[in-house]
């Protein structure tokens, strides 16, 4: 099993970037190129609100953490939890200093209302299984909870989900390895997108000056 180093550990936050557009996640993680506007700034203020740090709260059945910090070696991936649950039950694993047994479940606070894609589902289900790997158990479901909504949603950690958790973290590790940024062609998301004025992506259809140069090479071959 392919195990790696800290040093080369991405960013989980940047799986909903990349399932928005591969694009988007390359200019913000690889060129560190970001623009603010009002979906991200209304989207930091309620994360910062949900992270608030090192918070634990205990009620009877429940232990309640905020900010957990959380990676996986398998996956290359860190990042913070926004909140887990830890429910009392005898089938779940034990934590250091508690008496009994819990099961975790990650929730993860959004503004808005849920989305027409998966990048939500896949960033909690990553989430999911880093806490696997932290914590050596199972986890079959979290909670994703919308702002505008106020309600939560049900979020099953099936089969197909983590691997694409898998297929996109693998292909973000060999993007960012060779310091790639994709081209991707224009698309309705591309109105909602943060970094619109610096993709262009009406231009990104055309060729780059070394693919010209090079095509013309090979024309002249
Ligand atoms: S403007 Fe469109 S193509 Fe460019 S990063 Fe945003 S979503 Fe992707």
């Amino acid at each position: 099993m392919c195990r790696y180093k800290e040093e080369d550990y991405l960013l989980l936050s940047g799986l909903q970037h990349f399932e928005f557009c591969p694009r988007q996640w390359a200019l913000i993680h690889i060129e560190q190129q970001w623009e603010e506007n009002l979906h991200t700034t209304e989207g930091k203020i309620m994360h910062e609100r949900a992270h608030d740090k090192d918070f634990a709260e205990s009620r009877k059945d429940v232990i309640i953490s905020g900010g957990m910090s959380v990676f996986s070696s398998e996956l290359g991936v860190t990042g913070e939890c926004d909140i887990v649950e830890f429910r009392r039950d005898e089938n779940g694993i034990q934590l250091f200093g508690r008496e009994g047994k819990f099961i975790p479940t990650p929730i993860e606070y959004k503004k808005g209302k849920p989305k027409e894609g998966k990048e939500d589902i896949i960033q909690l289900t990553c989430q999911a299984m880093c806490l696997e790997e932290m914590l050596c158990c199972n986890i079959e479901y979290g909670f994703l909870y919308y702002g505008e909504t106020r309600k939560r949603q049900k979020v099953i950690f099936d089969e197909d989900i983590r691997q694409r958790v898998k297929d996109d973290l693998k292909l973000m590790h060999q993007y960012y390895k060779r310091a790639h940024t994709p081209n991707t062609k224009p698309t309705a998301k591309c109105r909602a997108c943060s970094l619109k004025e610096i993709c262009v992506p009406k231009r990104s259809k055309y060729k780059s000056v070394s693919d010209y140069i090079l095509d013309r090479l090979g024309d002249d071959e």
